[in-house]
């Protein structure tokens, strides 16, 4: 295709998504309550007075509101003891009236993620964070799947598009995002994934080759337009904050991916923000509905 020449594209919006998700959330929720005599219950642990942690959280409880769901929230001052953490977490554990938490990331350097997590009970850990639920994605029947890929999935599952045969290029190899949607598209999607990391050598060789591109790194227009196909799927997972003095609060939510130059070569692409995010918020609530009704044998 002639460079100049515009392809149209589809907007994978996650926003539009995630609220057709809640309403079904919404739905199944006031069939339940009558049966268990109580909603669905979520909670938060978080530590320190980071920004964009307390934006996170604030977004996850609306939702909660959204879909009646009860939230709770547990909030520590930044020099708070680990173990007084692992103390919050063992009677979030126990607790019966609570279905499923989160411990929001970062924490301060003197908590451990390694320990807190190896503490939260599996059937508890509605991000999917945990080495229980993290290995069990590669079995026929899997847990709770880690929030963001599980959202990921859901938004191209919605949008119809087959990853069965495909070729996934996925960029980025955390335990959070990279590492677990790679699982998911070589298993239950069907897909032959290649993963790329900061070692990659020529990024650009790999990408271009990607029908559907799955990109989460944390680098602004780290994906630019001679580094993908035509026709590619993008999803674009990264979140940079671009200092913009332009606007009131001072910034502006970037993507990896350059969108400006890269969406008219794509025939689906998220926005950043209004895609992956929303869908991870849908994501939790699906898992935090599900540990509900596991417990509940329903
Ligand atoms: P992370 O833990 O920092 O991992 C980043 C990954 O990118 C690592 O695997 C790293 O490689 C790789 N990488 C770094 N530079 C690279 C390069 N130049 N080329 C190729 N790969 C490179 O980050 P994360 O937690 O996965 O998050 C990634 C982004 O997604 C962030 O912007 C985060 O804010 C965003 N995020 C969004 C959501 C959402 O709901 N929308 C959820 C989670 C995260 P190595 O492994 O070799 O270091």
């Amino acid at each position: 295709m002639n460079d100049k020449e515009v392809q149209q594209f589809v907007i994978l919006d996650g926003k539009k998504t995630s609220r057709e998700i809640e309403v079904e959330i919404g739905e199944e929720t006031r069939k339940l309550l009558p049966v268990v005599g109580r909603p669905p219950h979520l909670a938060a642990i978080l530590v320190g007075d980071d920004t964009a942690s307390n934006t996170y959280v604030k977004s996850k409880f609306k939702a909660c509101k959204r879909v009646g769901f009860k939230d709770t929230l547990a909030t520590f001052d930044t020099t708070v003891s680990q173990e007084t953490i692992l103390e919050k977490v063992a009677a979030f554990n126990n607790d019966p009236r609570l279905d499923g938490y989160i411990v929001q990331l970062p924490l301060p350097d003197h908590i451990s993620v390694e320990i807190v997590t190896d503490l939260i009970d599996p059937k508890k850990d509605v991000d999917g964070f945990t080495p229980a639920n993290f290995g069990k994605m590669g079995l026929p029947h899997p847990s709770l799947l880690p929030a963001t890929p599980r959202g990921i999935m859901e938004l191209m599952t919605r949008y119809d598009i087959e990853t069965r045969g495909k070729h996934c290029v996925v960029v980025g190899n955390s335990h959070i995002v990279g590492s677990p949607v790679s699982l998911l598209l070589a298993g239950p999607g069907k897909a032959t994934v290649t993963v790329c990391h900061i070692y990659t050598k020529d990024l650009a060789f790999h990408t271009l080759q990607a029908d559907i591109l799955i990109v989460a790194v944390g680098k602004p227009n780290l994906i630019k337009r001679d580094m993908v196909k035509d026709g590619v799927v993008i999803v674009d997972v990264g979140i940079n904050r671009i200092p913009d003095s332009s606007v009131q609060r001072g910034y502006v939510i970037k993507g990896d991916v350059d969108f400006e130059n890269v969406s008219d070569k794509c025939s689906y692409i998220t926005p950043v923000p209004g895609g992956v995010g929303p869908m991870t918020i849908a994501s939790l609530l699906l898992n935090t509905l599900d540990a509900y009704k596991r417990t509940h044998q329903l």
